[in-house]
């Protein structure tokens, strides 16, 4: 014997119970039993319209009727024409009978569970009639058999307790000489007092095991609408995979803490009868599946994660509690008298406070019950009014190979500590197979992504990127990722996922992640109009794992939301200079919410593009050294005009020559001004640990006084000339002496300059050419001779490539 159960999805409409009928057919050979759930969504409805009509709401006639057309409308589909008229009648009795208890309700407003019960029980008592005689219709050998014919339970409905003497006994006495397939109501029974119960909502998973049990089954199918029991729910992790196997106790705990996909109670019977259930797709019915059976193999961790929302915390706590026998006894007798479930405990070893986790519909019920146990010791201050904390969810690790590998907590932990989640309570068993934790209802899908990734794709990382700014440099770098997507996932086992593309005037997200090639342009045309405030909303509310905020802009706008990303535990990436050279306060608080959440906030393109400088200077610093001074030449514009300027030249003409090359900003004034190269100095010598503000950064701007304010840039070249002979003047100076002009930044002594200098040929900047930067590090270990970083300090190709080393960097770090 071998007993099948399909539940609701794979039954929710003709065609899908159709599909049903033929994965059947193979085994009607072989002894079999089919338990079927109600169609799809049908129970859900029950509750729904008995709910209208309690608050005395005509509306529930119509949804009835709805009800009604769909089971009319299968037997028209599924049962040829000449067989409907008895079975259309036959459907159309239940639900009369249907519509005269609702009308009770609706008369009395009154539903207690024992007439809920009754409602729900229409569900399966429709779907499994309907099916049987779509199969009888098609030849098949097959009856249909009412559950509660022959399970027995006690009278707590809506969660009923099986009385398996009496169920077996029944059961078996059922089958005895049936030859025809019986087709099963899941789901439903009788109590000994004759009333329908059920067996809590998804009841029909075990409904099949009590069958298989009586029968001594070899063999149970649980055929829903996944391939099997997988990592995790697949609806919240894309990533999740299936498990081929595990154990009773595994599918136990996974499925006690919210996977959906077994009724929790299912395993009971079948692990006492050693009955294997197999999870299997009836959307997939070649592939294998899960089979949960009584050993577990293949030494992982763990195997699955699962969670449950709608939960709240009650906390009990106050003196009274301290090492007192017999309060937690009766805390928990008084939950159990008022029919409140407990999810979880937590207690810590001092006693003096009890946690509990418990569904959230029934908090204020326990939190007045639990008030009522304690009164007295309330009344004298033994113990503190109960708190309560809702909106919580619970996530649990489950795995039998946790049993004694030390190091399960740490990576579980960490992996939601390093995404910014929040445990409020966390409970191991002492079977050492499920760790739990609570955490923010909100939190729950990046809280299960991580820990995914953390336990089975450890070596495969997801980055979220958000991009903001598509310029020249946020181009390249889109262009970057999609180059070396391939490479990444494979070597450095990182996938790069740009979620959201941005520019001044709109935005586009996509939380599968965008095409990189067309990601610019769709958002072109389908983006929705940009707005900063927005786009941080959206990306904060999306809560994914790994997220990381990138902005290619060079605006103030953006970097003004930086703080409250960060506190959102995003990291960031930026070559924008605006936030770490606008005010010390600000660049302080920006590093310290950083360091706070555990965020990254990595900047290494706000110096020389993509060389390595701030790193570098970091990592002298971390290692105990000390800066003595900072040299450089940190404008690949202002290096690329002198090292042209030679003598028989023109300064104006340089400059002019450079802008049409498209070395300088649209206005070269803002160049020439040293502003920009003042700001990089300035982030430099913060680094070092300056407590400076830009003010105090002396700069020589190379715009002349009358070439300033107001006017074209064709004016502004005009006036420009004027001057060449007073620039030529100082070039003539510096050639007489074999030197050569470098506009240089200086940090020393605590003082930073920048200003225009000459070298001699033994200056490392001397040979400086083209718009390359040079950074000269003297410090206490590298005093003789200065560190010395050289090379290309401008440029879009550049700058992305640091942008993406920093986004990089961060992929390493969430490992
Ligand atoms: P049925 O209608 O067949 O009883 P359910 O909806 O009760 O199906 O259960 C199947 C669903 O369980 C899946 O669609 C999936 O979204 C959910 N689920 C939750 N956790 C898991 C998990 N670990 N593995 C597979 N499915 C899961
Ligand atoms: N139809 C019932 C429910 O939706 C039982 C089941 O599907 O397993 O809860
Ligand atoms: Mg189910």
């Amino acid at each position: 014997m071998k007993v099948l159960k399909f539940g609701g999805s794979s039954v929710a409409t003709p065609p899908r119970i159709q599909n049903v009928i033929e994965v059947l057919k193979p085994y009607l050979k072989e002894e079999i039993a089919v338990v079927f759930s109600a169609f799809g969504g049908i129970t859900d409805t029950l509750i729904q319209i008995s709910t209208l009509a309690l608050e005395g709401k005509a509306a529930y006639k119509d949804k009835l009727t709805e009800i009604e057309k769909r089971h009319l409308d299968a037997v028209r589909e599924l049962i040829s024409i000449q067989k409907q008229s008895s079975i259309l009648a036959q459907v159309k009795i239940k639900i009369n009978e249907l519509e005269d208890v609702l009308h009770g309700v609706y008369l009395v407003k009154e539903r207690t569970p024992r007439t809920l019960d009754y409602i729900m029980s229409f569900g399966e008592r429709l779907s499994a009639y309907i099916i049987s005689e779509a199969m009888k219709d098609q030849g098949i050998s097959a009856s249909y058999l009412d559950a509660r014919n022959v399970i027995r339970t006690d009278n707590h409905f809506g969660y009923a307790k099986v009385d398996f003497e009496v169920t077996n006994k029944l059961i078996r006495e059922h089958f005895r000489n049936k030859k025809e397939v019986q087709i099963i109501t899941g789901f439903i029974a009788t109590a000994e007092t004759g009333e329908t119960t059920t067996l809590g909502r998804s009841g029909s998973d075990y409904t099949a095991a009590i069958f298989a049990a009586a029968l001594q089954a070899h063999d149970l199918e649980i055929w829903t609408d996944v391939d099997g029991m997988m990592t995790a729910d697949p609806r919240l992790v894309k990533k999740a995979f299936t498990v081929p196997q595990m154990s009773y106790e595994e599918a136990m705990e996974l499925s006690h803490f919210g996977a959906k996909v077994i009724f929790p109670a299912t395993m009971q019977p079948a692990m006492v009868n050693k009955i294997p259930i197999w999870i299997k797709n009836t959307f997939n019915p070649t592939f294998k599946g899960t089979v949960i059976h009584a050993e577990s193999t293949n030494g992982k961790l763990i195997k699955g994660i699962s969670s449950m929302n709608g939960i709240t915390l009650l906390n009990v706590q106050g003196s009274g509690l301290l090492g007192v026998v017999g309060v937690s006894m009766r805390l928990f007798a008084t939950l159990a008298r008022e029919r409140v479930n407990v999810i979880l405990i937590s207690q810590a070893s001092s006693e003096h406070s009890i946690c509990i986790a418990i569904e959230s519909t029934l908090a204020n019920h326990a939190k007045r019950a639990i008030e009522k146990e304690f009164q007295n010791e309330i009344r004298n201050e033994e113990i503190d009014e109960v708190q309560i904390e809702g909106d919580l969810s619970i996530v649990a690790v489950v795995g039998d190979g946790m049993k004694h590998s030390p190091g399960t907590s740490g990576r579980m932990f960490s992996a939601l500590g390093k995404n910014g989640i929040n445990i409020v309570a966390i409970a191991q068993g002492s079977s050492e197979r499920n760790i739990s934790v609570v955490i923010r209802q909100s939190d729950v899908a990046k809280g299960l992504n991580a820990l995914h990734e953390a336990f089975f794709l450890s070596d495969r990382k997801v980055l979220n990127v958000f991009l903001v700014g598509t310029g020249l440099i946020g181009n390249s770098l889109l262009q970057m990722i999609e180059d070396q997507f391939v490479k990444l996932a494979k070597e450095n086992l990182l996938e790069v996922n740009v979620i959201a593309i941005a520019n001044s005037k709109r935005m586009l997200f996509n939380e599968e992640g965008l095409t990189l090639k067309r990601g610019i342009e769709e958002m072109k045309v389908k983006g929705e109009a940009m707005s900063m405030m927005g786009f941080v909303d959206r990306m904060i509310t999306l809560n994914k794992t790994n997220s990381i905020f990138v902005d290619c802009t060079s605006s103030e706008e953006v970097t003004d939301c930086y703080e409250r990303i960060l506190a959102s535990n995003i990291s960031i990436v930026t070559p924008n200079k605006k936030a770490n050279s606008g005010s010390y306060e600000k660049y302080y608080s920006l590093k310290n919410v950083a360091f706070q959440r555990g965020a990254k906030f990595l900047y290494e393109t706000n110096v020389g593009a993509g060389l390595p400088v701030i790193n570098t200077l970091n990592d002298l610093l971390l290692s105990g050294d000390k800066v003595i001074s900072i040299e450089g030449v940190l404008s690949g514009t202002l290096n690329y005009i002198f090292s042209t300027y030679t003598t028989g030249k023109k300064f104006s003409d340089v400059v002019k020559e450079a802008k049409e090359k498209g070395y300088t900003e649209p206005d070269p004034r803002d160049d020439l001004s040293g502003k920009d190269v003042a700001r990089k100095i300035l982030i430099l010598s913060r680094e070092a640990g300056l407590q400076l503000e830009l003010d105090q950064v002396s700069v020589q701007n190379l715009v002349p006084e009358d070439c300033q304010g107001d006017m074209s840039v064709e004016q502004f070249f005009k006036k420009l000339e004027r001057h060449d002979a007073s620039f030529e003047k100082l070039l003539k100076t510096a050639e007489a002496k074999g030197e050569k002009l470098r506009y240089k930044a200086v940090l020393r002594e605590g003082k930073v300059k920048v200003e225009l200098g000459s070298v001699d040929s033994h200056h490392p900047f001397y040979s400086l050419s083209g718009s390359d930067n040079i950074i000269l590090l003297t410090t206490e270990r590298y005093h003789e001779r200065p560190m010395v970083i050289r090379g290309p300090g401008a440029g879009a190709t550049v700058t992305a490539a640091g942008v993406f080393a920093d986004i990089i960097r961060i992929g390493h770090y969430a490992k």
